[in-house]
């Protein structure tokens, strides 16, 4: 092998066949850093004994290419090409139910380094966390939209046909139904509950001011787009609604 063709293997991340420029020495740094600058890092890793006793009990470990004391090992050593290696792929396939960090002699928390590592990937638009998000991007955008997630009306036979026989149950008259319910804030399938104007608000101003919107934007630009026109509208909505107060106290 030439020795271009070796420094190249040895500096690419990731797939050392790929076409794409090697990541650069800063951009791993950086990486790093923005890792290990969370409040949460130092509480998540006390040290590695390399042990193996996360991975034994680790649910993921048992069906995919992933191990919490690898992610543990490469954060504590620091091996800035394996951590951005791992952000690739293995980290999505931490399921987050902490059992590793309930059993770790360290106290070390594999499952909330994954976590981080994960806000990280996300931070930096990787395209690991663009795959992984993609098909949460119904659910995102009725989340923000309406301040709840699933709502009666998105249950139906199409959508939930891994339900067999008893999907046929829920063709109750639920229109009916939630109307019967006591409190006014459930007499709608449209959404689980109904989130008020104050609260959309509140919960709009709470996802620009902690960066969850600047996050959305990096990953899904479309996406965001569409949630910051329906943010527009109801604060729109809530202007009016305050002007009206104020007219009526007039
Ligand atoms: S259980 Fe804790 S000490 Fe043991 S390998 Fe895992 S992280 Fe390291
Ligand atoms: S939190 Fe993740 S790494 Fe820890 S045991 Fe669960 S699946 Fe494994």
């Amino acid at each position: 092998m030439s020795e271009t063709a070796t420094s190249r293997v040895q500096t690419h991340i990731g797939d050392p066949l790929s076409q794409e420029p090697p990541v650069d020495r800063d951009k791993l740094e950086e990486i790093f850093q923005d890792i290990q600058a969370d409040l949460r890092f130092d509480h998540e890793l006390n040290g590695c004994l390399n042990c193996g006793i996360c991975t034994a009990t680790c649910p993921a470990a048992h069906y995919y290419d992933f191990s919490p004391r690898e992610i543990v090992q490469l954060l504590w050593t620091e091996n800035l090409e394996g951590i951005y290696d791992a952000m690739q792929e293995k980290i999505w396939a931490c399921a987050q139910c902490y059992t590793c960090a309930a059993r770790c002699p360290f106290g070390n928390s594999p499952g909330g380094l994954v976590m981080l590592m994960r806000e990280t990937a996300i931070k930096h638009g990787m395209e690991s966390a663009k795959n992984v998000l993609r098909p949460f991007s119904r659910v995102m955008l009725k989340l923000i939209s309406t301040g709840n997630q699933l709502s009666p009306d998105m249950i139906n036979p199409q959508h939930f046909a891994d339900w067999g026989p008893n999907i046929t149950k829920i063709d109750a008259p639920l229109k009916t139904l939630r109307k019967a319910i006591p409190m006014p804030t459930l007499n709608t399938t449209a959404t689980a509950w109904e989130v008020n104007l104050k609260t959309s608000i509140e919960l709009y101003t709470i996802w620009e001011e902690t960066g969850v919107l600047d996050q959305l934007e990096t990953i899904d630009e479309n996406l965001f787009d569409v949630i910051t026109d329906f943010m527009d509208e109801k604060r729109d909505d809530w202007e009016d609604f305050l002007e009206e107060q104020e007219d009526d106290e007039d």
